[in-house]
């Protein structure tokens, strides 16, 4: 593995959401609470942003152009030539304390996304998987921080993280109805890397977990719960990670400087900015919302 070199100091708020668009060879990520779709593209190193109006949790690729967003409380698709946005479908507007957090599509092109309280209270969120027939349907109550989410190489396995539990937990998983079953932990990350943030997974079936307050990614094998490799990040709070670039062996690390007191964004210049690290493996593709 070469060294983490970093691509841009942001300076996000809270930066997330990762995700590479393999058709025009762009990362998209997120800054939730500044409410700011980022937009680079390696080749020329352009760097844009859109203001969403709206807290934005996670952004995916759309196969019918432009791109999926989850914002405060709503799955939204956006044209970036026409600026049009239609809204698709919304969750729990009846929880105004509540909003989208990280979202994901898995390999049929559904949207996965989950929400959290603005407090990070514990059981007040929930997982929603958005089909490709805009039919959106509630999978997992009582979640605290709805985090990262991946798949192994067959689909046959979801992985996902509820930070207020730090654990990674697998089900199976039926890629043609989108179920999924067995809940068991793959996965339980010791409370001094507290805590697990996002997650994305390699063609070997290794877990990244982003750690929140562990100026790290870390590579995980969910069948032994082993930890297997540290990348360090020179940002506390790393927030979450994607594999990008023509060979998915450049992996984007996202990072926040929210909450984080003067002294240590002193020591941490780089504290939200955009992080690149090649590795050995490839990783597994961002899937594109098929609807
Ligand atoms: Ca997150």
């Amino acid at each position: 593995m070469h060294s983490i070199q970093l691509v841009l100091n942001t300076k996000a708020e809270l930066g997330e959401g990762p995700s590479w668009d393999s058709r025009r060879k762009v990362l998209y990520w997120v800054d939730i609470t500044r409410q700011k779709l980022h937009l680079y593209n390696p080749t020329d190193k352009a760097h844009t942003t859109f203001d969403t109006g709206q807290y934005i949790g996670s952004v995916v690729p759309r196969k019918l152009g432009g791109i999926v967003m989850t914002l405060k409380h709503g799955f939204y698709a956006y044209e970036f030539e026409t600026k049009n946005m239609e809204l698709i479908g919304t969750v729990e507007l009846d929880k105004p304390n509540n909003r989208f957090n990280d979202g994901k599509c898995d390999a049929a092109g559904r949207f996965w996304a989950g929400t959290m309280g603005h407090d990070s209270r514990p059981n007040v969120g929930a997982l929603y998987c958005l089909d490709t027939d805009w039919s959106i349907k509630k999978v997992l109550d009582n979640i605290g921080i709805s985090n990262g989410i991946a798949w192994n190489p067959d689909n046959s396995i979801m992985y996902y993280i509820d930070s207020l539990t730090n654990k990674v937990m697998a089900y199976d998983y039926d890629l043609t109805t989108a179920t999924i079953s067995n809940p068991r932990v793959a996965v339980s990350i010791p409370h001094s890397f507290a805590f697990p943030d996002g997650m994305t997974s390699d063609e070997e079936g290794m877990l990244w977990v982003a750690i929140w307050n562990g100026s790290a990614v870390t590579r995980w094998n969910p069948k032994t719960g082993k930890l297997l490799e540290t990348v360090h990040v020179p940002a506390t709070r790393t927030t979450s990670c994607v594999f990008g670039g023509d060979d998915l062996q450049d992996l984007y690390i996202t990072s926040a400087r929210i909450g984080l007191e003067e002294k240590i964004l002193a020591k941490e210049p780089y504290a939200g900015g955009l992080f690149v690290v090649n590795t050995k493996v490839r990783g597994l593709p961002t899937y594109a919302f098929g609807g």
